[in-house]
């Protein structure tokens, strides 16, 4: 029996089966993983979207080790220095002039961020309703899966929590319709990702800016699969020229240590009042010194531009397979955040991306998305780019013009 066979059987045992994985992953290193049973495989999912600066980057194992040598836990009653240093580090890239509040992952993140719009329309005319996009995902919480405008992961989950309308993404008209006199904020992905890679146009996030500050309402960014470099900026949302009120992190924040941000402008900087919300483990300081770290590597590397340069270089191929198959679409996506639009079942080519040793991810039904670490490098994305080539062959074979 293999090892991933023999681990594989004890996890269908005893893990509830909210999952139906089919690798075990063992160790990672920069753009690669490796199984239980010693096969490497390209990791084009970053496991989705975490390791923006590879897999068990050297100076982020040091900075783990180093800080879990000295500390790794303060509760919030006391300041930790790696957390203190980080926050002021998620303002000063932000460039809101804001405060940050800490806690571990990204549904916690976004519900941070609707607890403090709901704070906030509070004392601001009684306001408390988010209006959210559909196509959009923001988490599993109760409050963030009902802020999910998503059926497929709503489904068995009622009575969810009120207090949020959708609206159509990139449709203007749609959100100004959503809003009402109880509407306080509206939250979207820059760049979607679950729902299916999808940008928003700049008009559109333009027009979600201009009637915010027109109905006194909070714009939210969820950055947490779009940030930390994914698109060829900090955040997704300075690829436009709009700056939103409160913007949430997590996935990549701290290379898979789990830790989630909700980052602030001036304005909603003091919402949140000692005791109003908190996190035991918010802040942590391990996880913060290996996210200071991710942040020293993305300047350093010089991640931001490698991101766009090495995004369209890969976009380009995609393009390319695309013009060569009628069951292909479309190309989509910003920088590294890629998605291949199928005409039919994306797991099908997943699958055989998998076969030839690369692994990816499907979006939104209909999508093959690839979120590779930014550290990739021309040789490993033509190594890459072969393999794809193969797999889609596999696939689609017999069909190509
Ligand atoms: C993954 C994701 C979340 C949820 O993050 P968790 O850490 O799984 O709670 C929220 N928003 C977006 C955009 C995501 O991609």
């Amino acid at each position: 029996m293999s090892k991933t066979t023999d681990i594989l059987e004890t996890y269908g045992k005893s893990l509830m089966p909210t999952y139906a994985p089919s690798v075990v992953l063992a160790s990672g290193k920069g753009v690669t993983v490796r199984d239980a049973d010693g096969l490497t495989l390209y990791d084009f999912t970053s496991g989705i979207g975490v390791h923006n600066v590879g897999h068990c980057h050297n100076k982020v194992v040091e900075a783990i080790q180093q800080q879990a040598a000295k500390l790794t836990h303060a509760s919030n009653l006391y300041a930790n220095e790696p957390a203190t240093k980080l926050a002021a580090k998620l303002v000063a890239l932000s460039g809101l002039g804001g405060k940050v509040f800490f806690c571990n992952s990204g549904a916690e993140a976004n519900e941070a961020a609707i607890k403090l719009a709901r704070k906030w329309g509070a004392a601001n005319g009684g306001r408390y309703e988010v209006v959210t996009m559909r196509q959009g995902f923001h988490g599993r919480t109760l409050a963030t899966l009902a802020a999910t405008a998503q059926a497929w992961c709503q489904e068995g989950y009622d009575p969810l929590p009120v207090g949020f309308a959708y609206a159509d993404f990139n449709d203007l008209a749609s959100v100004k319709a959503a809003v009402t006199d109880k509407t306080v904020a509206i939250l979207l992905e820059p760049v979607q990702g679950e729902g299916g890679v999808t940008p928003a146009t700049e008009e559109f996030m333009a027009g979600v800016r201009a009637l915010c500050d027109e109905k006194n309402l909070l714009m939210i960014c969820d950055e947490v699969q779009s940030g930390m470099g994914r698109t060829g900026t900090w955040f997704a949302w300075q690829g436009y020229s709009v700056q939103p009120d409160l913007f949430t992190l997590a996935k990549s924040l701290a290379d898979g240590i789990p830790m989630g941000a909700l980052v602030s402008n001036a304005k909603c900087a003091d919402v949140f009042t000692p005791g109003s919300h908190a996190s035991t483990f918010g802040g942590n300081p391990v996880a913060a010194a290996a996210a200071l770290a991710v942040i020293e590597i993305i300047e350093e590397e010089g991640l931001l531009a490698r991101a766009t340069e090495v995004g369209n270089l890969f976009r380009e191929a995609l393009q390319g397979f695309v013009d060569q198959y009628d069951q292909l679409l479309e190309v989509r996506g910003k920088g590294l955040m890629l998605g291949l639009v199928v005409d039919g079942d994306p797991k099908e080519v997943v699958e055989a991306l998998k076969a030839q040793g690369l692994l990816a991810l499907t979006a939104g039904g209909n999508v093959v998305r690839f979120l590779p670490p930014l550290v990739l490098k021309e040789e490993d994305l033509e190594e890459a780019v072969d393999m794809i080539a193969d797999a889609l062959d596999c696939t689609f074979g017999g069909d190509a013009e």
